[in-house]
């Protein structure tokens, strides 16, 4: 028997022979004996986004999952992100269906030079963007999202030194909208962002005069667009800057017939099921994070089957992690940031 199902030519060799239905009826059927939700980013591919129970950003994906009343949740997307959700329901089994699946701009800053940092800057209020790991999270007073970062370093005196990591182009744009000189930024960011450079940003916006340009600044990835769009790099009146939550209204309200969206691929599959009508194109087609990719069919079902990869986080780690991340889940917009 043959295993060519749209999954295989998506996610690489599968080693179950199973058809598309079966593949999903038996994902179905070990969730319910695992008392497991499944969960998954808007990055990740098409076959993992249809199974889930919900999709959704890492803030949107940690709400559901702490309200959950499924004693297992399995995150299809990056580790800090199940390791966020671990954070927040700490008796709850998390995992993730390939460990593997890091982030480069997490990778950006570890606990150690967070210290060393701090230890430059004594007295300094320390705001960390989403994607950073539990260790990270653990020397953080405040996360923050693509959505509130600029709120949440306004709700911070202005005579008190902020350290912002590790996101370079967001630390960039809040300082700019803030105004604030006392402001430091960590060199951080994410290789999927590379993909999304001003020069083509405005050439497609100029090759595509009717289109509008919706920008996603989810992860890392898309956070250069946000800077570049407050540059003045793509007419403003063309520019929709948008949240999960925000970017499938915007999308189904639309009266454009193509929509040129700037952030990693696997928004586009969202969009195009939201509003099958329009033309959604990314402004780069490189922009794809092997990271979120590393969730396939095959990582799914072993997953399921195995109690495999579990996500521990340090108890001690968590718990100081934990007042960081709740400060941000209740300054978040619901459905929207990281
Ligand atoms: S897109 Fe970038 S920031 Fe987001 S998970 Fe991938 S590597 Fe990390």
């Amino acid at each position: 028997m043959t295993a060519v199902t749209s999954a295989d030519r998506t996610a690489g060799a599968y080693d179950g022979v199973v058809p598309d239905r079966a593949w999903q009826e038996e994902v179905r059927r070990l969730a319910k004996e695992r008392d497991a939700v499944l969960l998954a980013h808007n990055y990740q591919i098409p076959e993992i986004q249809d199974i889930a129970d919900h999709t959704g950003d890492s803030l949107a994906l940690s709400r559901i999952a702490a309200a959950s009343d499924a004693s297992t949740i399995v995150f299809c997307g990056v580790h800090f992100m199940a390791e966020t959700a671990k954070i927040l329901s700490p008796d709850k089994t998390v995992l993730i269906p390939d460990a593997r699946a890091g982030c480069s701009l997490a990778d950006s800053i570890t606990a150690d030079q967070l210290r060393a940092w701090k230890a430059e800057h004594p007295g300094a209020v320390v705001v960390s963007y989403v994607n950073t790991t539990a260790e990270v999270k653990a020397e953080t007073d405040i996360c923050c999202t693509s959505s509130n970062a600029v709120e949440v370093v306004r709700s911070i005196p202005a005579d008190r030194e902020v350290l912002f990591c590790p996101d370079m182009f967001l630390g960039a744009h809040v300082k700019r909208e803030t105004g604030r000189d006392n402001l430091h930024i960590w060199a951080g960011e994410c290789h999927v962002h590379a993909g999304i450079n001003g020069t083509e940003l405005a050439e497609r916006a100029a090759a595509n005069p009717d289109a509008e340009l919706f920008i996603h600044p989810e992860c890392g990835c898309a956070t250069s667009a946000l800077y570049l769009a407050g540059e003045g790099a793509v007419p403003a009146e063309r520019v929709k800057i948008l949240s999960t939550g925000g970017m499938l209204d915007a999308a189904k309200r639309t009266t454009s017939r193509s929509v040129l969206v700037a952030t990693e691929v696997g928004m586009l599959h969202q969009l195009r099921k939201a509003s099958p009508g329009v033309d959604f194109r990314a402004v780069n087609e490189r922009a794809s994070c092997r990271y979120m990719k590393m969730i396939t069919p095959a990582a799914l079902l072993r997953s399921l089957r195995e109690g495999a990869d579990e996500v521990h986080v340090d108890p001690a780690i968590a718990d100081r992690a934990r007042g960081a991340v709740q400060r941000m889940v209740e300054i978040g917009q619901p459905g929207g940031g990281e």
